[in-house]
């Protein structure tokens, strides 16, 4: 037993994401990724006296569907509060958040791991703040620069109970939360951009004990890969130094992706002393339930649900319904597809193969996919019905419907030459053919070696020119062979 297996992890996550807003949390300021540094900053953004905030009604509509989908509390009453600190990218002096009222508390986030397992990690808060700007100082060799653009624009930041033990639920819990937002619409889930951070909790303790260890925050991670590395990391460094008899010091780390490792940023005797007291410009939001179920009601499917709805109504593979909602439009567009046929099978085979190989190759989302769910359904019918092999789908039709999105798999068919005959005599007259072509392997086959089975129906389906039902002719030749 190693000294590391003494001791259990405790982990707890904080993450922001930036909502989709046209506009800023408090002020009429576009909030949008990429525009010209300083343009979309106004006075309220600035914080200049006298002008006030105003709360966005489509942030709060955004923290209510989170709210739901999360199984959270949804608050009634929604205070705002002032948190003052003195940053350059900051330049009101105080960031605008929720303090003492987070419009949301519990809920929760299901997670399976590798091993199959599931576990539930419990949200302590989600509340509504806004973004500080952006500084840069690996731009100009001299000076560091400042875009306010960012300054307000709406954040949530989901709060979870210390309920992850390790690096590997920390990053199921991110996908989940990301798969979440997108289904939502709310957030674009890009971590790169920063429109999805996340910040770690982490201390370790020895496995009987009653109480956590010290917490060191790390932060500046922009990757779910880089907070399992910073997990990694800092919980083997907590560890070593426990088992040389030092001290955790209470701390704010930061990540360096170069060689995973962590470093100090701030003791927590120099944390920041914020002084929060409620916002006097803004009143007090109420979220009454009737509004509560106005969203309720306007909710899209979330990928827990469809989930359940693959696995358990259409009887797919829990592989299947996983790989399906693993992206809403993959989900949506299955969904339709559906609607058309109730080989479900058939349609998770086409949308997880052809389909995504199409879609991969030719770096096209499923949303920009020009063949309609119903057309997909048509060709899954000809190959029910017998009327195209398999092979002859996949291989011919469908790397020419693609050429043409438009026209009926039925005509491609036909046009394409590839409609199989059902008619046993002319079937029968190929594998006469096929048999004659070998005599000598027809003994071999009797005297035992039966993989030569495969030779004749190859034969067969190249006389056939692909048109024929390789089921067909495997049993034809089967039963010729052994007569
Ligand atoms: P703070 O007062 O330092 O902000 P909080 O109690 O608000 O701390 O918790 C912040 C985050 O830290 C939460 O995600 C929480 O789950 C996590 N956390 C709290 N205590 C621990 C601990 N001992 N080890 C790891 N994470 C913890
Ligand atoms: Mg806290």
């Amino acid at each position: 037993m190693s000294v590391y297996d003494k001791y259990k992890a405790v982990i707890g996550l904080e993450c922001h994401i930036q909502l989709l807003t046209k506009t800023k949390m408090y002020s009429d300021d576009v909030a949008e990724y990429g525009a010209i540094p300083n343009t979309n900053v106004s006075v309220i953004t600035l914080g200049h006296p006298g002008t006030l905030p105003k709360v966005n009604k489509r942030a709060v509509e955004f923290a209510v569907k989170l709210g739901i989908a999360l199984h959270s509390t949804i608050r009634e009453e929604n205070q705002f509060a002032r948190k003052n600190y003195f940053y350059a990218d900051l330049p009101k002096g105080y960031q605008i958040t929720q303090d003492k009222t987070p419009i949301c508390t519990g809920g929760y986030v299901d997670i399976k791991l590798k091993d199959g397992t599931e576990k539930r990690i419990n949200l302590t808060r989600i509340h509504m703040e806004e973004d500080a700007g952006k500084s840069m100082h690996d731009i100009d060799p001299f000076e560091s620069l400042i875009d306010l653009n960012r300054a307000g624009t709406p954040l949530l930041e989901i709060v979870t109970e210390p309920d992850f033990t390790t690096s590997e639920e920390a990053y199921s819990y991110l996908t989940e939360v990301k798969k979440l937002v997108r289904y939502l619409d709310i957030c674009d889930g890009n971590m790169e951009e920063g429109s999805l951070r996340c910040d770690a909790n982490i201390s370790v303790m020895l496995k009987d004990a009653k109480e956590y260890g010290k917490k060191v925050e790390v932060k500046n991670m922009n990757s779910f890969r880089n907070v399992q590395r910073a997990i990694d990391f800092e919980v083997k460094r907590q560890i070593d130094l426990i088992e040389t008899e030092e001290l955790i010091a209470g701390e704010t780390r930061s990540f360096d992706a170069t060689n995973g490792s962590t470093f100090s940023l701030r003791s927590k005797e120099n944390a920041n002393d914020y002084r929060y007291f409620p916002e006097p410009d803004l009143q007090p939001i109420l979220v009454k339930q009737n509004y509560i179920d106005s969203i309720k009601a306007i909710m899209p499917e979330l990928p827990s649900d469809l989930f359940k709805k693959f696995t358990k109504e259409f009887g797919l593979s829990e592989y299947d319904a996983y790989n399906l909602t693993d992206l809403k439009g993959l989900a949506l567009y299955f969904n339709e597809l559906v609607e058309h046929t109730k080989n479900y099978k058939a349609a998770a085979n086409w949308m997880m193969g052809s389909i995504k190989s199409y879609l991969n190759e030719n770096a096209i989302a499923i949303e920009k996919f020009k063949v309609i769910p119903k057309t997909i359904s048509d060709l899954i019918a000809l190959i029910d019905e017998g009327k195209i092999s398999n092979a002859a789908a996949t291989q011919k039709l469908f790397p020419e419907l693609m050429l043409n999105p438009n026209e009926s798999p039925l005509s491609i068919a036909q046009r394409l030459d590839i409609l199989q005959s059902n008619d046993t005599g002319a079937l029968q007259e190929l594998v006469n053919q096929a048999l004659a072509k070998y005599p000598e392997k027809i003994t071999e086959y009797k005297s035992g070696k039966v993989n030569l089975l495969g030779l004749f129906v190859g034969e067969v389906m190249k006389l056939g020119k692909g048109k024929a039902d390789p089921k067909m002719a495997n049993q034809l030749v089967k039963e010729a062979l052994e007569k």
